[in-house]
């Protein structure tokens, strides 16, 4: 690379590719992997960041020497891939033993920049893990586990869902056509879905009330839920203090279903009393038809 042009790939790649706090770029350089061309940014984390247990955040003595460089795939730098290159050493944590340095760039036990499996949970959210796998030009598996760090680190920085629940609600949602179903709860205060689990009955519904503490199920005041008796069992074996109510969907739903049955009801009387009328039309025209007879 020309130095011009490495000049302009390290201010692209640092200003806007590898937002990333805390790193000194040490090289940058391009190269060609399975006929794609690769930008690969060496970079070193700042004295202040280095050796640093990846669980607890502490400073911990070295365990191995930095002999080693590794990989993490950042977001793309327009059609070019961008692989972040360091050495991982390991450190010797009193807490957590010996393990991977943490490096300000990724999570622990990836082969991804956060930055690069914030945007891949973002768009599963909206896409499927195949569009996903094939937008970012990852394996289709990999997909999964990096929602899955990602929805730990989250949950992780946020406090916990089932903290301060006052009013719940309950419902199963059917997929795979209605061949399988799903068990999810919803905090109403907030609007959040806090549990969700496949299966439905009881034995799902207990599992939930099983992880929250006794004192979190006694602030409970209110659960909304389809009308279903397992359901109050439920409530009334863990949540004492708690009313139940019929949410508003099912109540809509029941009052349909009821409105159909009438309008059917009306219907069937209608069509009964039409045909009766004929009936009893046709009979007195025939008695007539049969007086005049006589009479002639
Ligand atoms: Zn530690």
């Amino acid at each position: 690379m020309h130095k011009g042009e490495r000049q302009i790939a390290y201010k692209i790649t640092h200003e806007t590719a590898v937002k990333i706090e805390n790193i000194a770029i040490e090289n940058i350089y391009f190269e060609m992997t399975a006929g794609e061309e690769n930008l690969v940014v060496c970079v070193r984390a700042y004295s202040r960041q280095v050796a640093r247990c990846p669980f607890c955040g502490k400073h911990c003595p070295g365990y191995d020497s930095a002999s080693k460089l590794r990989r993490w795939r950042s977001l793309d730098l327009g059609s070019t891939r961008v692989f972040i290159e360091a050495f991982a050493p390991r450190v010797k944590c009193p807490e957590h033993g010996v393990v991977v340095a943490k490096v300000p760039w990724a999570r622990h036990n990836s082969d991804y920049t956060s930055d690069f499996e914030m945007a891949v949970a973002w768009l599963t959210l909206h896409a499927t893990a195949t569009d996903v796998s094939e937008f970012f030009r990852i394996k289709w598996d990999t997909v999964g586990s990096i929602a899955s760090r990602v929805q730990q680190t989250l949950e992780t920085a946020q406090p916990s869902r089932f903290d301060d629940l006052r009013e719940i609600g309950i419902d199963e949602k059917s997929y795979k056509k209605g061949h399988k179903y799903m068990m999810v709860i919803v905090n109403h205060k907030t609007g959040a879905l806090i549990w969700a689990a496949k299966g439905h009955g009881k034995e799902v519904l207990t599992r939930f009330f099983k992880e929250l503490a006794k004192e979190q199920c006694a602030k409970i005041k209110l659960v909304s839920a389809d009308g279903a008796r397992w359901i109050a069992d439920c409530i009334r074996e863990y949540c004492p203090n708690a009313e139940r109510c019929i949410d508003p969907f099912h109540v809509v739903a029941w009052a349909n279903d009821a409105l159909d049955e009438v309008r059917k009801s009306a219907v069937r009387t209608a069509k009964q009393q039409a045909a009766d009328d004929i009936k009893a039309e046709r009979s007195k025209k025939k008695k007539i038809r049969k007086l005049r007879s006589m009479l002639c």
